[in-house]
């Protein structure tokens, strides 16, 4: 029992799923979908119309049905087989033409009984889908003029079957009000969409920054050193890294309150940005330590790169409110060596920097 389900389920999945590749974003695999699901509505119906009216009504209208079922049928073996990326478009493309021609063909000709006309409501709510706000309601706006020349022209081949005055204009006017649903919802679902990617972007660069002080976080500095790795191992190029510690910053917080403590952090930040190149980037590694990433740089030029940053805090006091602070950094140095990793690099950088510190502060370790 259980296994039929599975089963069911499998193919269900995968007639939904065709035409989705690895690659294909999120939105449009929620119309590829969905173009799949109303594929198979579109050629199920019309194969069975057709069927009854190849006994009932005569062969015109079968063969219009029969028509419409091989096309309805292609569009999704179209999205099933092709390996085209732009399968998607052309899938949905020919299920609304076979749509709208066949609504118009329905219109017409009436269909079975003059009930053919019914069928255009389908139209809104389909092409609003697959083409979107602007481009649906331009399709739209084609359908209408397209049914207004068949139903209301003076020229009588144009209409076989006549509808009454009232059916026609009642017809279109449930039909213009029917789209403007449509295309409203559409609008505010392509709003919402809109607004939902804009967040999701923001949130992820967010995620990458330190709140404070703007600079990249650990998460976002990782992604920039594995970025910089790749390339320093094609090119064979410099790679060096700046590990700095600002000295007793605890008795700042403890003498000028937290406050005070963030904002020579991000004074400290600004600094730091204006020390570097374009290349280069900066990190808030942990609470008062930062870290420095140099491509294309030597050790010895990032240690004399590190000099000129200690020895201009030290020159420079940072001022806030009525206080001048003086503050002073160590900085550990390291350059990437044949078979590192960058944490290898890193890691004898946190070391020089602990030997900073050990040697009374306020100084630059770039060997050891
Ligand atoms: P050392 O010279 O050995 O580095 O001494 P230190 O006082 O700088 O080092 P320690 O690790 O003892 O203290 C670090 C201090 O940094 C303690 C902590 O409260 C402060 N700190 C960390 N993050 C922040 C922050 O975001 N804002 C403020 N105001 N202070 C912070
Ligand atoms: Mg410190
Ligand atoms: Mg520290």
């Amino acid at each position: 029992m259980f296994r039929i389900k599975d089963v069911s389920q499998r193919i269900i999945s995968n007639y939904l799923n065709s035409g989705i590749t690895s690659d294909t974003s999120v939105e449009t695999a929620r119309k590829i979908t969905v173009l799949n699901l109303f594929a198979f509505v579109g050629f199920s119906i019309t194969f069975v119309l057709g069927i009854r009216a190849s006994f009932h009504e005569g062969l015109t209208l079968a063969s219009a049905l029969f028509g419409a079922f091989f096309l309805f049928l292609s569009s999704h073996l179209y999205l099933r087989f092709s390996s085209s990326h732009r399968a998607y478009k052309t899938g949905s493309l020919l299920l609304q033409s076979v749509l709208i021609v066949l609504c118009l063909y329905l219109v017409y000709s009436g269909g079975t009984n003059q009930t053919g006309p019914l069928w255009i409501y389908l139209v809104p709510p389909v092409v609003m889908f697959f083409s979107g706000f602007r481009r649906g309601l331009i399709t739209i706006a084609l359908f209408v003029t397209a049914y207004a020349i068949i139903v209301f022209a003076p020229f009588d081949f144009l209409h076989p079957v006549t509808y009454s005055y009232e059916f026609k204009t009642r017809l279109l006017y449930s039909f213009l009000t029917l789209t403007f649903l449509a295309s409203f919802y559409e609008y505010s679902r392509q709003s919402s969409f809109q607004r939902l990617n804009e967040l999701t972007i923001e949130l992820e660069q967010q995620a990458r920054l330190d709140p404070l002080t703007h600079l990249l976080n650990r998460r976002g500095m990782r992604e920039r050193i594995e970025q910089e790795f790749i390339r320093q191992q094609r090119n064979k190029t410099g790679l060096s890294f700046l590990l700095i510690d600002v000295d007793h910053f605890k008795r700042v917080n403890d003498s000028y309150g937290h406050e005070t403590g963030d904002t020579v952090l991000m004074a400290l930040s600004l600094f730091l940005t204006a020390s570097i190149r374009k290349q280069d980037a900066v990190a808030r590694w942990g609470g008062e330590e930062f870290l420095l990433l140099l491509p294309d740089t030597s050790l010895t030029q990032a240690a004399s790169l590190a000099e000129k940053i200690r020895a201009q805090l030290e020159d420079y006091p940072i001022r806030h409110d009525q206080h001048s602070l003086h503050i002073t950094l160590s900085i550990g140095v390291a350059e990437m060596e044949e078979n590192d990793r960058p944490d290898d690099a890193i890691n004898r950088a946190d070391k020089r920097l602990y030997l900073a510190k050990q040697q009374g502060r306020n100084r630059v370790v770039a060997t050891a």
